[in-house]
C-alpha cells in the first residue's frame, strides 16, 4: 500500500492532454504495416499517461524531493563516505569533447582521453606510492575481485599454487570476504585486538604457506589506523602472501600515507566516494587498480602507454590477466576524479583528509557523552558508537536511526561493523560545517533523552517522512512497482 499521497503518472493522465508539439511532417508517412513485418507490429496502442510538460516536470521534482540527498542534508553513512561533490566537475566530465566520444575510435582521435588517462594513472601513483593502475574495475569490489585475480596470477606465475586461502579481519567490509568466495579462495578470519587492530599472535598463527594474501582497509571499518601495519605486511610477506589495501577509507589519509609505504602490493580506490562521485544511487562508479612493480605484468588490456609524444594502448601484455571490463572502465567518473585533484592540488586533498578527520573526532568527543564509545581512542574519518546504554531500555539502535530522518538527516551505517554490539558508524566528511555537525549533535542529545523519557518516540519513528516506517526485507524482495488500472 503506498503510504504518501503523490499521484502516479497514470492517475494525473487526462485523454487527449500532451506535453509535446511536433513541426508537421515534411516528408511522405507510410502506413507502419509498409515499414516493418506484421509480427512486430502491435494490435493496440500502447497505454500511455497522457499528460502536459508542466504536470510530468513537477511530478518528477516531487519524487526526486521524496529521498534524502547529499544537496538536502547531511548524510554521515558510515564507510561510504557521502560528501559534497563540487558541480563544476560533473560539467567538465560533460564537455562535449569527453561525452561524445566513442571508445572504439581510432587512437589518433582520442589523444586527450587517453592523456586524462595516463596522467590520472600518475596522480593516483603519486596518491598510493603504486607502479602502474589499471581504470578498468566499475568499483570497490569489482577492484577487490580483480585484485584478488592479479595475486592469483602473481603465484601461479611462480609456480605456487598450493596457495588458496585469504586472511580478513573480522571487522571487514562484507565484500571483502564475498570478493574471496568469487575469486575462487577461502577466508580466514583473524582477530582483532582490544585496540581495533589486528591482533599480532593470532595473524602469526594463520599466515603460512596455504595463505595467498591479506585483505585490509587501513583505516579500518572501526574509523581507527592500525598502527602495527608494517608489521603486519612483514608477517605475511615472510608466509609468501600479498597484501590488498581496500581503499574506500582513503578520505582519512590522501596526501597523509600511502599505501605502499606501509606495505600493501595491491590497493584500489573508491573514485565514487573520495574522488567527485557520489556513491549509491545507481549510478556507474569506478574503482581503479594499483600494484606495485611485480605485479605490472599482470594487469588487464590494455595500458595506456606514451611514445613519441603520442598516447597509444598497449595490448601487448602476455602475463596479463586479460579483460575485467569492456573498454576502459567508467570514464565519466575518471574525468571528475580528474578535474576534483586538479581543483584541490595535492595540498588542497591533504587538507580535505584532515578536516575530514578533525570533523569525525569533533562528533565523536561530543557523542561520547550519551552514547557507549567502544574503542576509546582518536579516530580517523569516521567512529563507531555502540547503543548498548540505550538496548538495556529497550531501544535499539535501528529505533535511533529511524529517528533521525525526522531532524533532516540520514542516519548512519547501523549494525556494522559486526564486532560492535548495536553499532552506529558514523562519517561527517570535511565537506560539513560546524554548524552541521553541531545540529547533528544536538539531534543525537535529544534521541538520546528521549530513549530515557519518551521511547514510544523512537519506537514509532519516522514522523514525518513520506512513508513511515518500511518493512525493509519485503521492500527489497517483494517490491511493488506495477501500476494496473
Ligand atoms: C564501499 C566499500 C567497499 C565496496 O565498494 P563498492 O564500490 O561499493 O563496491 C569495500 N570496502 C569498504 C570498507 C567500503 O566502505
Amino acid at each position: 500500500m503506498r503510504e504518501h499521497t503523490e499521484p502516479l503518472l497514470f492517475e494525473l493522465s487526462r485523454t487527449g492532454r500532451t506535453g509535446h508539439s511536433l513541426p508537421e511532417l515534411d516528408v511522405p508517412q507510410k502506413p507502419y504495416e509498409e515499414m516493418l513485418p506484421e509480427d512486430v507490429l502491435r494490435k493496440n496502442p500502447p497505454e500511455l499517461p497522457e499528460l502536459s510538460e508542466p504536470d510530468v516536470v513537477r511530478h518528477y521534482t516531487k519524487l526526486s524531493q521524496l529521498n534524502h540527498a547529499v544537496d538536502t542534508g547531511f548524510y554521515p553513512l558510515g564507510s561510504c563516505t557521502m560528501k559534497y561533490n563540487p558541480r563544476i566537475n560533473e560539467e567538465v566530465s560533460q564537455l562535449p569533447g569527453f561525452s561524445q566520444l566513442h571508445p572504439l575510435q581510432p587512437v589518433q582521435t582520442v589523444q586527450g582521453a587517453l592523456e586524462l588517462l595516463f596522467n590520472m594513472e600518475k596522480f593516483l601513483c603519486e596518491l598510493s606510492g603504486m607502479t602502474r593502475f589499471t581504470f578498468q574495475p566499475a568499483a570497490g569490489a569489482h577492484g577487490e575481485f580483480t585484485g584478488l585475480s592479479l595475486i592469483r596470477a602473481y603465484h601461479s606465475h611462480k609456480g605456487d599454487t598450493g596457495r588458496n586461502k585469504i586472511i580478513i579481519p573480522d571487522s571487514a567490509h562484507g565484500t571483502n570476504p564475498a570478493s574471496v568466495a568469487m575469486a575462487g579462495y577461502k577466508t580466514v578470519q583473524v582477530k582483532s585486538n582490544d585496540r581495533g587492530g589486528i591482533d599480532l599472535e593470532h595473524l602469526r598463527e594463520i599466515a603460512d604457506n596455504t595463505t595467498a594474501g591479506l585483505m585490509l582497509t587501513n583505516p579500518n571499518t572501526l574509523g581507527i589506523f592500525d598502527e602495527n601495519i608494517t608489521q603486519i605486511a612483514e608477517i605475511v610477506h615472510n608466509a609468501g602472501g600479498l597484501l590488498y589495501y581496500d581503499g574506500a577509507n582513503a578520505n582519512a589519509i590522501m596526501g597523509i600515507s600511502r599505501p605502499a609505504d606501509m606495505g600493501f602490493d595491491i590497493v584500489h580506490f573508491n573514485l565514487h566516494k573520495t574522488f567527485s562521485t557520489p556513491h549509491g544511487g545507481g549510478g556507474p562508479g569506478s574503482g581503479p587498480v594499483g600494484v606495485v612493480e611485480k605485479l605490472v605484468p599482470f594487469l588487464p588490456v590494455p595500458v595506456v602507454e606514451k611514445k613519441d609524444n603520442s598516447y597509444y594502448l598497449d595490448y601487448d601484455r602476455p602475463e596479463s590477466i586479460g579483460k575485467i571490463h569492456s573498454f576502459y572502465g567508467n570514464f565519466g567518473v575518471i574525468i571528475k576524479a580528474y578535474a576534483y585533484i586538479l581543483s584541490m592540488g595535492m595540498e588542497g586533498l591533504r587538507r580535505a583528509s584532515e578536516e575530514a578527520v578533525l570533523n569525525a573526532n569533533y562528533l565523536m568527543r561530543a557523542l561520547a557523552k550519551y552514547f557507549h564509545l567502544p574503542y576509546d581512542r582518536t579516530c580517523m574519518h569516521e567512529f563507531v558508537l555502540s547503543g548498548s546504554k540505550q538496548k538495556e531500555l529497550g531501544i535499539r539502535t535501528l529505533d535511533m536511526a529511524k529517528r533521525l530522518p525526522d531532524f533532516g538527516f540520514h542516519p548512519p551505517t547501523v549494525y556494522f561493523p559486526l564486532i560492535v554490539e548495536e553499532a552506529m558508524m558514523i562519517e561527517p566528511t570535511e565537506t560539513e560545517s560546524k554548524e552541521t555537525l553541531d545540529a547533528f549533535i544536538e539531534a543525537m542529545k535529544q534521541i538520546a533523552r528521549e530513549a530515557e523519557e519518551n521511547p514510544d518516540m523512537l519506537k514509532n519513528a519516522p514522523h514525518t517522512t513520506p512513508v513511515r516506517r518500511l518493512d525493509e526485507t519485503r521492500a527489497a524482495r517483494q517490491p511493488d512497482l506495477r501500476w494496473r488500472p
